[in-house]
């Protein structure tokens, strides 16, 4: 991994691709964050750009989230995009229909076993959330003390490796964050798969994005020779080739590539 410094990514190479396949992450990548994760607050500016984005001839836009599906869906009211929930587990396509790559009742016993044990490790600690996803189980440690959290994160780890198995779930981890989630909740190969069915030997895909999460996405990404873009405040180690700021240049950004896509289908 390198540390990322790199500059705004150009939009000359976007300029004249014939297909863009863009996939964005929500949280903290299109919209701040929220103070907890279930939070549900839809912004008018994101409805209004991404609304912008889906009437580009040239886009296919899709947007993939560790959320829920329905989160996702009440977060973005906007017709013929895709949209993905618990990292692609989950799928809204433009036409509106849905489905999922995992059956539910295969995959929430070993969660009603683990919901219980996590909740007691949590019981009078300030600063932790345990998020329900219902196809996954996260705890976020953002408003936790320090060491607490380390020593709360370690403590979920040991309980959730007695109760789930890998051969089903996956164990995430990222920032104050832990997360039980099935093997198909993988962002990387939620992307892969999406391009392939895109089956455009000449699209261009630009992942844009802020986690440990969006990483296996990246890698996937510029392996196809597309455009991958951090989003984070300062220089990090990532995979990622680009970095903006914050989700406002985020928003930025994608206004002006909509502006210069509008007027490339003008000329033709
Ligand atoms: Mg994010």
């Amino acid at each position: 991994m390198m540390i990322n410094k790199a500059p705004r990514p150009s939009l000359d190479q976007v300029a004249t691709a014939r297909q863009i396949a863009l996939f964005l992450d929500y949280d903290g990548t299109l919209a701040e964050f929220a103070l907890t994760p279930d939070q549900i607050d839809p912004k008018p500016e994101v409805i209004a750009l991404l609304t912008r984005l889906s009437h580009c001839p040239q886009l296919h836009v899709n947007v993939v989230s560790g959320r829920r599906l329905a989160h996702i869906q009440a977060l973005l009211p906007v017709p013929n995009i895709l949209l993905a929930g618990t990292y692609g587990l989950e799928m809204q396509l433009p036409d509106g229909r849905q489905f999922s790559r995992a059956e539910l009742e295969a995959i929430q016993p070993a969660l009603e076993r683990l919901k219980p044990q996590w909740k007691q490790l949590l019981v009078d600690r300030a600063g932790f959330y345990l998020e329900d996803k219902v196809w996954a189980l996260a705890i976020h440690a953002r408003y936790a003390e320090e060491n607490e959290a380390q020593f709360v994160l370690g403590k979920a780890h040991d309980i959730a490796l007695d109760v789930i198995s890998l051969d089903q779930f996956r164990w995430l981890t990222g920032h104050r964050f832990c997360e039980v989630s099935p093997l198909w909740a993988n962002k990387g190969i939620t992307v892969k798969n999406l391009i392939s069915d895109y089956a455009a030997p000449d699209l261009l895909s630009i992942y844009v994005g802020d986690d440990g999460m969006d990483e296996e996405a990246f890698a996937i990404v510029k392996a196809q020779g597309g455009l991958t873009i951090l989003v984070a405040d300062r220089p990090r180690a990532t995979q990622a080739d680009y970095r903006l700021d914050s989700p406002a240049q985020v928003g930025h950004w994608l206004n002006q590539l909509a502006a210069q896509l509008e007027a490339a289908a003008q000329q033709t």
